[in-house]
């Protein structure tokens, strides 16, 4: 099923999405983090067009946090080497992590379908895009969120929705850790709803990106380095994970470092990505 947060109104609720992402029916939930949590949301009033409503991202502020991996697709780790930004890698010989390389974005970084992902003038010129995979954590069956075994991961995912992982990339050189060029405000479009895992068949799913209509990346879910088993059992050894944790499993070949000279994002670009079995998210940079 497809869960998103809207706003319509002047109330913001949680809804159903129908298959054809045309209508969204409200749900008895306070909010969509009593879904991770194990709540099934029963419809309660009728159906409402998707086009009447505001879709807010999915996954709703206070969020602890966004885990992020990086270099988690060959050719993207191959391209960031060799663009000369990664201040992670001092070659071809080091491109390819040899364990998960984990960061993460503030939360309240966060913004919706269609808001503006504002261009920070006069702090960073170089603004790029990054189509993701998010990981929404779920209850795990009652199970702690610490220690899980890759055998066990899949069972605490509650389902997926899209980030775009916008990234200044004269900050994120400069500044070696990737923290402060990932976080600014607005870098972390996130929806156009939340998925339940049974949505996304991992094993087939294509992650896309257009900017102004041109694609620029387009790669399968299958090919990241270190698989979603593999990332929650990383991350879960030493951090107790929670429902709603976000986890961004990295983005594929062709952003804009990758092309020669580089294709940096400008005000007015419109960015979209897609997650076959999620849908589409589009942004504008303003
Ligand atoms: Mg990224």
């Amino acid at each position: 099923m497809r869960f998103a947060t809207v706003e319509y109104q002047g109330r913001t609720f949680v809804g159903a999405v129908d298959k054809a992402g045309e209508k969204v029916t409200p749900i008895s939930v306070g909010d969509i983090n009593d879904l991770f949590r194990g709540a099934r949301g029963e419809p309660k009033g009728p159906a409402i067009a998707l086009s009447s409503v505001k879709l807010k991202a999915p996954v709703p502020l206070p969020l602890r946090n966004i885990m992020c991996v990086g270099k988690n697709y060959h050719e993207h780790a191959r391209e960031f080497s060799a663009s000369g930004f990664d201040s992670s890698s001092t070659g071809a010989s080091d491109a390819i992590p040899t364990a998960p390389i984990i960061f993460t974005k503030v939360p309240q970084s966060v913004i919706g379908p269609e808001e503006t992902i504002r261009y920070p003038t006069g702090v960073s010129e170089q603004l790029d895009y990054e189509a993701e995979l998010a990981v929404i954590v779920g209850q795990g069956a009652g199970k702690g969120g610490r220690g899980i075994a890759k055998a066990d991961a899949m069972k605490h995912v509650w389902g997926y929705t899209i980030i775009n992982d916008v990234t200044a990339r004269d900050i994120q050189r400069r500044h070696k850790q990737w923290f402060l060029g990932k976080s600014m405000d607005t870098f972390a479009p996130m929806g156009p709803w939340a998925v339940t895992a049974d949505e996304v068949d991992l094993a087939t799913a294509g992650i896309r990106c257009w900017v102004n209509g041109e694609l620029r990346q387009d790669a399968k879910i299958a090919d990241l380095i270190f698989d979603i088993p593999t990332l929650i059992e990383t991350i879960s050894a030493g951090i107790t994970l929670l429902p709603g944790d976000i986890i961004a499993t990295g983005t594929p070949a062709g952003v804009g470092i990758g092309f020669k000279p580089p294709k940096f994002l400008k005000k007015g670009d419109v960015v979209a990505m897609e997650v076959d079995g999620i849908g589409r998210l589009t942004n504008q940079v303003g």
